[in-house]
């Protein structure tokens, strides 16, 4: 299969909109509820998924209104993405944003969809959704801390 790998050759900048919205691979990784621990200058990442997220699909449940639904998601654009370094280090849109090519599981190169779960990248099977948790039990479900600053 011959793959077109504009993300190689166009910046993100240049993309076009659907261009943009296909280097999403469904990972769902930054649907996962994150804090920032004010005391430690820390970003603290969960295993428990937005509320929004059906954790089956792994598809956003109101992706139109989600902004407005979820004051803190966050929607990603060429402009600012280099300021998202939480973002895990599979995203397809912090990979361009480095320079680097998307991996073979990707399914712009696979042409499997699918391979991005069944290779273990994606967090399904792996999170549950914070509508079945009290707030105090999100907070003790930190999985991993990343600095904010040096
Ligand atoms: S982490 Fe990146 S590739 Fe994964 S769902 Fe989010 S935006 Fe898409
Ligand atoms: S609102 Fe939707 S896109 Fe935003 S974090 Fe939640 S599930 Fe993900």
């Amino acid at each position: 299969m011959s793959v077109d790998k504009f993300w190689l050759t166009t910046a993100l900048k240049d993309m076009t909109h659907e261009q943009w919205e296909s280097l999403c691979d469904g990972c769902a990784k930054c649907c996962c509820v994150q804090f920032i621990d004010d005391d430690d200058d820390l970003l603290m990442q969960t295993d428990v998924s937005c509320r929004l997220l059906d954790t089956k699909s792994l598809a956003c449940t109101d992706y139109e209104h989600r902004t407005s639904k979820v004051p803190d998601c966050v929607q990603l654009t060429a402009d600012t993405i280099e300021e998202y370094f939480w973002l895990p280090d599979t995203c397809a849109y912090r990979l361009v944003a480095e320079g680097k090519d998307l991996p073979d599981w990707h399914y712009l190169i696979s042409g499997d969809k699918q391979l991005v779960h069944k290779k273990g990248h994606s967090i399904k099977g792996k999170v549950i959704s914070e509508t079945k948790l009290t707030a105090e039990e999100v907070e003790d479900r930190i999985i991993s801390w990343i600095p904010l600053s040096d």
